[in-house]
C-alpha cells in the first residue's frame, strides 16, 4: 500500500470513497507517523483513542453511505481552538492544564463533516510570534533543513505546529489561525498553503483570542484544493459570533481550475522593499509570469499606506491583547499562584503564568490605551488602518480581481537566529502579511520557488472582501506551474 500518510487530502477522501483503505487505516498511520516524529514537537497533545473512535464512527458512516465532506479526514488542530474534553492552552502556562468544557465552533463543524482529531498543535504562546518559538511547550522544528546542514529551522509562527505537521506528514491538513500573517508565513515557510479567509468568514467562537478585531481562523493543507475543502468546512454564519457574516458558503472546490482569463492582477509597488533579496523579487516575477501565461494582465497598483500597516499593527493587536488577556487572573481559568491578598494572588499568577513576550505585548497595549496616550498611538493607528483599508478598495475599484506579493521576506531562519535582542527583527516577518488583517481581507499563501538553500518561498494573493474563490482559481495555477514542495524526511 502507498504510503497514507503523503496522500494529498482530497486523494485520502477519494480512497476512502473507493474502499482502498479505512478511515482507521488511514488514521493510525498518522498516529504512527505522529509517534515517529515527535523529535518535531509539533503536538502538544496526542489523542490515539479520541482519533481511533472517531476513525471508526467515520467507516460505519462511509459504509451505509452517509459519511460527510470530511469522513474520515484526520486533522490537527491548532491548541488555541477550544476543544471539549481535550487540554487547549493557547500554548501558555498560565492555562494550566484548561479542559474546555466546550468546543469551538470552526472544530464542532469539522467534527460534523465527519474529520478525526489526531491531537493538539503547537502554536507561539496566544498566537504573538513568527517562529513558534513563544510557546511555553518549546519551538517546532521545522521538517525542512537548508542543503547540506542539520541546523534546525522555525516552521514560522504563530501556527508553527499546524504547519510543520502538514509538511511532516503528521495529518492531511490543520486549523491555524492569522491575526497578522499566522496562516500565511508559517505556510510560507514550510511549503504548504495557508490561507487567511476575509474577516467574519469563519467563527471565533470558541477561539482563545488575541486581538479580536483582526483574529481569523483557517486551515493550513499540502495543495490549495485541500484548503479550499477544509475551509468550506470551517466557514459559515454563528450567532454566537457577532461578527460572524451571515452569507452563504460556496463550494470552494468548484473554483479550482476556474478561468482566470481576462483578470486583473495588481502588483504593488510598495512591497518592493530596499534590499529585498533578489530570490525573493525572483520568486514573485516568476509568479507574475505564470499569471499571465494563464490569460491574467497584469497591473501596477500603489498601496501608499503600506509602511504604516507594521506600526500601526503593532499598536492596535496589543492594546486588544492587553485586554482580552486581563481575563487570566487565577480566577476562572488555569494556573493560580497563591498570596496573601487577591491583588497579590493575580500578580504572582500573571508573573508566573506568562511568558517574556506576552507579558511585553501587555505592557506596549496597557500603554498606548492608557489616559494621555490613547489619542497619541491608539487613536492614531486605527485612522491608520481605516487608510490601509481605503488603499486596497480604491485599487479594486480600479478592477482588480486579487493583488500579488511575496508571503515573507525570506525563507525560514534558524532557531535562536532572530528577535533576541530586538524584538522588532522578529516584527519584521509580517511586513506583507499584516496589511490584509488590518483591512480584513482574504490572503492565501501558496509556495512557488526555493531559495538558494532549497528551502521553500511562498507568493501571497490578496482578494476582495468574501471572495476567497478567486483566491483559489489564481492560486491553483501558481500551484500548477510550481509544482509541490516537500521536505527530505530525516526524521523518522
Ligand atoms: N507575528 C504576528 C504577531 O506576533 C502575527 C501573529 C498572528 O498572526 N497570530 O503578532
Amino acid at each position: 500500500m502507498t504510503d497514507l500518510t503523503s496522500l494529498t487530502l482530497a486523494e485520502a477522501r477519494e480512497g476512502l470513497a473507493t474502499k482502498s483503505f479505512t478511515a482507521v487505516e488511514l488514521t493510525d498511520a498518522h498516529l504512527n507517523a505522529i509517534e515517529a516524529a515527535r523529535v518535531l514537537n509539533a503536538y502538544v497533545v496526542e489523542t490515539p483513542d479520541e482519533a481511533r473512535k472517531m476513525a471508526q464512527a467515520a467507516d460505519a458512516q462511509i459504509a451505509k453511505g452517509e459519511g460527510g465532506p470530511l469522513a474520515g479526514i484526520p486533522l490537527g488542530i491548532k491548541d488555541l481552538f477550544a476543544t471539549k474534553g481535550t487540554r487547549t492552552t493557547a500554548c501558555s502556562k498560565i492555562l494550566g492544564d484548561f479542559k474546555p468544557t466546550y468546543e469551538s465552533t470552526v472544530t464542532t463543524q469539522l467534527w460534523r463533516d465527519g474529520a478525526v482529531l489526531l491531537g493538539k498543535l503547537n502554536n507561539d504562546e496566544f498566537a504573538m510570534g513568527s517562529s513558534n518559538e513563544t510557546s511555553c511547550f518549546g519551538p517546532v522544528v521545522n521538517p525542512w533543513r537548508r542543503a547540506g546542514s542539520d541546523a534546525q529551522l522555525v516552521p514560522g509562527g504563530s501556527s508553527g505546529g499546524s504547519a510543520a505537521a502538514v509538511a511532516a506528514g503528521l495529518c492531511l491538513g490543520a486549523t491555524a489561525t492569522d491575526t497578522g500573517g499566522s496562516i500565511r508565513q508559517p505556510a510560507a515557510f514550510t511549503g504548504t498553503v495557508g490561507i487567511k479567509p476575509t474577516y467574519g468568514r469563519c467563527s471565533r467562537w470558541g477561539i482563545v483570542a488575541f486581538a479580536s478585531s483582526l483574529d481569523q481562523a483557517g486551515p493550513i493543507a499540502r495543495t490549495v484544493r485541500d484548503s479550499a475543502i477544509l475551509l468550506r468546512s470551517m466557514a459559515g454564519f454563528d450567532p454566537k459570533d457577532t461578527t460572524s457574516v451571515d452569507r452563504p458558503v460556496p463550494n470552494y472546490e468548484a473554483a479550482i481550475g476556474g478561468s482566470v482569463k481576462g483578470m486583473k492582477i495588481g502588483i504593488p509597488k510598495e512591497y518592493r522593499l530596499d534590499g529585498m533579496p533578489a530570490e525573493i523579487e525572483k520568486l514573485w516575477s516568476q509568479g507574475a509570469e505564470w499569471l499571465k501565461a494563464a490569460g491574467a494582465e497584469l497591473v501596477e497598483v500603489s498601496l501608499p499606506h503600506t509602511k504604516y500597516a507594521l506600526p500601526a499593527y503593532y499598536i492596535v493587536a496589543p492594546a486588544e491583547a492587553s485586554s482580552n488577556l486581563a481575563r487570566y487572573d487565577g480566577v476562572r481559568y488555569g494556573a493560580r499562584v497563591g498570596g496573601r491578598n487577591i491583588v497579590e494572588m493575580y500578580e504572582a499568577t500573571r508573573a508566573a503564568g506568562f511568558g517574556a513576550e506576552v507579558k511585553r505585548r501587555i505592557m506596549i497595549g496597557t500603554y498606548v490605551l492608557s489616559a494621555g496616550y490613547y489619542d497619541a498611538y491608539y487613536l492614531r493607528a486605527q485612522k491608520v488602518r481605516t487608510l490601509i483599508k481605503r488603499d486596497f478598495e480604491q485599487c479594486f475599484e480600479q478592477g482588480v480581481s486579487a493583488i500579488l506579493t511575496p508571503a515573507t521576506p525570506s525563507a525560514a531562519f534558524g532557531i535562536g537566529e532572530k528577535g533576541g535582542a530586538d524584538p522588532v527583527e522578529m516584527y519584521l516577518n509580517d511586513i506583507f502579511t499584516v496589511t490584509v488583517n488590518m483591512a480584513g481581507l482574504p490572503g492565501i499563501a501558496v509556495p512557488a520557488g526555493s531559495d538558494s538553500q532549497g528551502l521553500p518561498l511562498g507568493l501571497q494573493l490578496i482578494g476582495r472582501p468574501f471572495d476567497e474563490e478567486t483566491l483559489f482559481s489564481l492560486g491553483d495555477v501558481i500551484e500548477q506551474s510550481a509544482g509541490r514542495f516537500t521536505p527530505r524526511k530525516w526524521w523518522a
